[in-house]
Formats: structure tokens, C-alpha cells, sequence
């Protein structure tokens, strides 16, 4: 008689989920999700690494994992503790002896998990790859080896065969027995049009191909604002609600099906960038979160906590900056050009450490993952990937070309509560706003 215990964590969900049917051959089986208490405090960063909207959306993405293992006999247990506590009480408890969970490219994850295979030695732990397209094996060059740019990296991949993906496992082996079920304190819910979980993220999926918008992508991709006007794929990719496998499976009939034009080769050139930071998380582990990053050159950036809480607020002179930052805070989301903006702002303009940039984000965005959003920091601080060594972009010059009639900052209110940047100069002295006209 064996018992396995399968950790979720950035894979909630059952279709494609290698793991989690290797799973089958056991007897018994527990599936449990733990929910880390430190989460939720403030870090050495200035932020919470969950923000009350990721909250809702993992939340949400829970309970509907919990009625998906219904469905094939089984029950997800939530445990409000570290993972390393968590699954050894578990172990220890339930006297398991096959441990499995997908993949993970964050540090925090691999570090329970090697410490749990020191603690138990002789019992059987294997990852399987479920967050990425490709597989190590699949790469044409070893993860230490992984090219230094996007575009060596895209060229080297993109015409690869497409994995395809695996289907839900019609049946689980059931749980040991009656368990203990921690219930999760229910978010303080907002209204929000991105709901969490496996149900909601592959309507999402029919919606966008069924509407036909992959054919218009690449034209509106740039788009500060709409709905229609980007994938919006990016909180259940993050969250592990939408496999990205099954996305590109779906892409690709699309093509077959209906149209084949630049636009939907771009999602898959987007789902690359995905891949590249993937990898680049794996192959850099805790240098992603370095001040100098994988480069060996500091930037001399500082922190100023006033200039860093009107970004945060979106109070800054900038009022496409603020649109974005108001934007974000009110829905978790912001476009991948806002995001540059803002992230280039951040670092060049106002003169703080990026990593307090990536910090707020963590805790602000709907779609967090930590290879996306801690290797586009690193892009743009020019301590990354980007062989031009760093992006700054002219505020000006994007609010002229995205936003020229000022409908996007209008629906934001950035324009709204602009004060001065700095209320001392160098030496603490109050700098005086000057007199109204
Ligand atoms: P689409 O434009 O429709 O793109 C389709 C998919 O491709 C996205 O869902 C995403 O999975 C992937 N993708 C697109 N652009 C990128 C990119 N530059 N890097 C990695 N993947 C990409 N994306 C996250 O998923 N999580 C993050 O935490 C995150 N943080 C970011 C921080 C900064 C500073 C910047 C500049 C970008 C960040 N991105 C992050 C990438 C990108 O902004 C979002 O993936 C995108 O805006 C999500 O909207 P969408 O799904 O409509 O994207």
C-alpha cells in the first residue's frame, strides 16, 4: 500500500499536469496547497509579496481546484504554514512515501523542497515540468548554457515541435482518509474582471479565440487600455490555472482552422519572452533578485521613500505614470507597455533601486510570477538580458504616441493630485511649491 502526496503551487489546475497523473499509481493520495503566513507581512522591501488582489484571485483559483479534485474523488487540503513544516507534518502523519510537484522556477519553493528530500532521505521525490512549453531534455543547449539574449534564445527554440499537451485525469486515488481541512479566511472581495481558476481561465480561452481576436493581436497589443486589446492569458498562466502547452495546442488549430497571419505568430513570440524568463529564473536561481543582477556592474540607484510612495500612489509630475500606477492598484493589472514606462520611470527618472520597483509589483499584480516579473526588472535596470544594457523611455514621447488625446490618463485620473516630487531639497530644507498663477 503507498501513499503520495502532490504539493500544488503555481499549478492549480488538472488538465496538463504531468505530475499530478504520474500520481495515479499510488494507493492513496493527499493533494495539499500550503498558504505561507509571510506572505502576507511586509518584507525587507517595503511591500507584502501577496496584495490583497492576487489574494482573491488565488482565492478563487483554490476553490475551484478544490470541486475540479471533487470530480475525480479527491480533496485539496490548504495548510497555513510553510511548506517545509507543512508537508513533513503531512509526511510524518500519513506515513507517505512518494512526494511530487511540478516544476518551480522560484527559490523560495525549491528550498522547502530540498530540505524536505534532506529531511526524508529514503522516500521517493520527482518534479515534472508543467509551467513551461518546453521540457530541460527538449532545449537544444543545457539550462547553464541558456543564450543571453531573447532573440539567440527565440531563434534557437521557436521552430522546435510543440509539446502537446496532457488531458485531466478522469480519476484520483482517494485521500487516506477523513482529513483535517483548514478553511482560508475569504478575501475582502472587489469587483474585479479577472476571477481566479482553472473554469474561468479556460472560458477566458474560448472567449478570446471564439471572438477572433488573436487575427488583430499584434496591431493592439501596444495598448494602454481594453480588454480585447492583449491576450489578458497572464493571471491564469501565473497561477498555473491555464496550462501554456493547451494555450499554444489552441493556437495553433486557430491557425489551422481559421487564420495564420504576424498577429498570431506574435502570441507565440510573446509566450517565448515567457519561456526565455522561465528559464533565465531557473538558470540565474536568487541572482534574479540581486541588486546587479547576473551583470557584474552596480547601477548607482538610491531609495528615497517620498519619491517611491508617489509612484506608488501615482502622485508623480507624470500623468501617464500615475494613470498607470492608479490603474494597477484598482485593478491588478496593468499593459505591458505601462509596465515599461512605469519600470523606467521608476529607475531612471526618479533614481531608486529597481528592486523596490519589482517589490510593489510582486505585491500588486493579478498575473505575479516571479521569472516575469523579477527578470523584466532586471531587463530594464540594464542588469539583465538586454544586451543594450538597460531600457529608458521618454515619458513624454510615449504619452505623445499611446495616449495623444489623453483618454487614457483622463480614465485614471492622473492628472489629478500631481505634487511636487521632493518636499526637501538636499540638505532637509522644505522646498517651497511654487505660488499659484
Ligand atoms: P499579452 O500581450 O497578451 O501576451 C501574451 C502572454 O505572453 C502573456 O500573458 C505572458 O504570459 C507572455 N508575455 C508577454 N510579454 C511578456 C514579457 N515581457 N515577459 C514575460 N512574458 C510575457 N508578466 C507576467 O506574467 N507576470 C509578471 O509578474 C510580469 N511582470 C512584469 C514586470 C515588468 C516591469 C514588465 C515590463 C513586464 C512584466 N510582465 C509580467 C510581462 C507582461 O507585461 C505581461 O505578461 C503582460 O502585460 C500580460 O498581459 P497579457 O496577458 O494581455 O499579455
Amino acid at each position: 500500500m503507498s501513499t503520495g502526496l502532490f504539493w500544488f503551487t503555481n499549478d492549480l489546475r488538472l488538465h496538463d499536469q504531468p505530475a499530478l497523473w504520474k500520481m495515479q499509481s499510488v494507493d492513496k493520495l493527499i493533494c495539499v496547497f500550503c498558504v505561507d503566513p509571510q506572505w502576507f507581512r511586509p518584507n525587507g522591501l517595503n511591500a507584502k509579496a501577496m496584495g490583497e488582489r492576487r489574494y482573491q484571485f488565488l482565492y478563487e483559483s483554490l476553490s475551484d481546484l478544490n470541486k475540479q479534485l471533487q470530480a475525480v474523488g479527491q480533496v485539496l487540503i490548504i495548510r497555513q504554514q510553510t511548506p517545509h513544516s507543512a508537508l513533513s507534518e503531512l509526511i510524518e502523519m500519513y506515513q507517505v512515501d512518494v512526494i511530487g510537484r511540478s516544476q518551480h522556477a522560484g527559490v523560495y519553493e525549491n528550498r522547502h523542497w530540498h530540505l524536505l528530500q534532506q529531511q526524508f532521505p529514503d522516500h521517493q521525490f520527482f518534479t515534472e515540468v508543467s509551467h513551461t512549453l518546453f521540457t530541460a531534455e527538449d532545449l537544444p543547449f543545457a539550462v547553464k548554457d541558456l543564450p543571453g539574449s531573447f532573440t539567440q534564445f527565440r531563434k534557437q527554440v521557436e521552430d522546435l515541435p510543440l509539446p502537446r499537451p496532457m488531458s485531466s485525469p478522469q480519476q484520483l486515488p482517494p485521500p487516506p482518509g477523513p482529513m483535517a481541512i483548514e478553511a482560508l479566511s475569504s478575501p475582502v472581495l472587489k469587483k474585479s474582471v479577472f476571477k481566479g481558476g482553472e473554469t474561468a481561465g479556460l472560458m477566458h480561452i474560448s472567449a478570446y479565440f471564439a471572438a477572433d481576436l488573436p487575427a488583430d493581436y499584434k496591431n493592439v497589443r501596444n495598448e494602454l487600455d481594453g480588454w480585447n486589446n492583449s491576450t489578458k492569458f497572464s493571471p491564469w498562466l501565473a497561477q498555473g490555472c491555464l496550462s501554456v502547452r493547451h494555450l499554444l495546442s489552441r493556437l495553433k488549430q486557430y491557425e489551422q482552422q481559421k487564420v495564420s497571419n504576424d498577429s498570431t505568430y506574435w502570441i507565440y513570440f510573446e509566450l517565448l519572452w515567457r519561456e526565455y524568463f522561465q528559464w533565465y529564473a531557473h538558470r540565474y536561481g536568487a541572482r534574479l533578485f540581486r541588486f546587479d543582477g547576473i551583470k557584474n556592474t552596480r547601477s548607482r540607484r538610491c531609495y528615497y521613500p517620498e519619491r517611491y510612495q508617489k509612484w506608488c500612489n501615482g502622485n508623480t509630475p507624470y500623468p501617464l505614470v500615475n494613470a498607470c500606477m492608479k490603474q494597477l492598484n484598482e485593478t491588478g493589472y496593468m499593459s505591458n507597455r505601462g509596465r515599461q514606462i512605469v519600470a523606467s520611470y521608476f529607475i531612471y527618472e526618479l533614481n531608486l533601486d529597481w528592486r523596490f520597483g519589482a517589490a510593489y509589483f510582486e505585491q500588486q499584480l493579478l498575473d505575479y510570477d516571479v521569472a516575469a516579473n523579477w527578470g523584466n526588472w532586471q531587463y530594464i535596470a540594464g542588469v539583465g538580458a538586454d544586451p543594450r544594457g538597460g531600457r529608458q523611455f521618454n515619458i513624454e514621447k510615449q504619452t505623445r504616441q499611446y495616449d495623444p488625446e489623453g483618454e487614457f490618463i483622463r480614465r485614471w485620473q492622473g492628472d489629478i493630485d500631481i505634487i511636487p516630487l521632493d518636499s526637501v531639497d538636499a540638505a532637509d530644507w522644505p522646498i517651497m511649491p511654487p505660488p499659484r498663477q
